[in-house]
C-alpha cells in the first residue's frame, strides 16, 4: 500500500488538489477537516467537542484525529493506499502515525508539500469563505489564528520529513493545472 501526506498551511489548494492525485493513483483521500466538520454536522459528541476548538481556529486534541485515521486504515478497502490530508499536524502526531504504519508492517510513501507565501493565504481563504461559508474561515483573526498554529506546531514537520528523505515540495503558486501537473510530476 502507498502511504502519501498532502502538507502545506491553511489554503495552500490541499483540497482542491487531492481528488485529481486520489484518482490518478488510485487512493483513498482521507482529510481530517472533512471528517471533522462530518462529526460536527451530525452532532456527535466529538463533533461537539471539536466545534469550539475549529472554530476558534485551534487545533483539536492529537489523540481525536489519531484514532480517526487508523480507525479509516482499518476499515477501507479497495485501494492501493491513502492521501492524507490535514494529517499529522503536530509532531506528536507524525510520531503516531509512524507507530500505526509500524502496526501494520507498511512505511510512509511519500510528503507531497504545496507552499505558498503567507501573504497568499489569506486571500485564497477569504476567497474560499464565500464559496464554502465554513466558520473558520469567516474571520480574519480566525486565519491569523490558524497562520500561526501552522508555524509553531506543522511547519516543524518539515524538518522531521526532510530527515527521512521522503520530503518533496511543490510551489503551489499558479493555476490549479500548473499545480496539479507539478505534483504528478514528483509523485
Ligand atoms: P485548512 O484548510 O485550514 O487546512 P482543514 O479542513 O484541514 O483546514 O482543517 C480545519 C480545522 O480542523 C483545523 O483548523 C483544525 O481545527 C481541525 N483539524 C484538522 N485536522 C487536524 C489535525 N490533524 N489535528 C488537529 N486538528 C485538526
Amino acid at each position: 500500500m502507498k502511504y502519501y501526506i498532502l502538507f502545506g498551511p491553511p489554503g495552500a489548494g490541499k483540497g482542491t488538489q487531492a481528488g485529481a492525485m486520489a484518482e490518478k493513483f488510485n487512493l483513498k483521500h482521507i482529510s481530517t477537516g472533512e471528517l471533522l466538520r462530518g462529526e460536527i454536522a451530525a452532532g456527535t459528541p466529538l463533533g461537539l467537542q471539536a466545534k469550539a476548538l475549529i472554530d476558534a481556529g485551534n487545533l483539536v486534541p492529537d489523540e481525536v484525529v489519531e484514532g480517526m485515521i487508523e480507525d479509516k486504515f482499518n476499515t477501507i478497502k479497495g485501494v492501493d493506499g491513502f492521501l492524507l490530508d490535514g494529517f499529522p499536524r503536530t509532531e506528536a502526531q507524525a510520531v503516531a502515525l509512524d507507530e500505526i504504519l509500524e502496526r501494520r508492517g507498511e512505511k510512509l510513501t511519500g510528503v507531497v508539500s504545496i507552499m505558498i507565501p503567507d501573504g497568499m493565504i489569506m486571500e485564497r481563504i477569504r476567497h474560499r469563505a464565500e464559496i464554502e461559508g465554513r466558520a473558520d474561515d469567516a474571520r480574519d483573526e480566525i486565519i491569523l489564528n490558524r497562520i500561526s498554529t501552522y508555524h509553531a506546531k506543522t511547519e516543524p514537520l518539515i524538518a522531521f520529513y526532510k530527515a527521512s528523505g521522503r520530503y518533496r515540495e511543490v510551489d503551489g503558486t499558479g493555476t490549479i493545472e500548473e499545480v496539479r501537473e507539478r505534483i504528478f510530476e514528483i509523485m
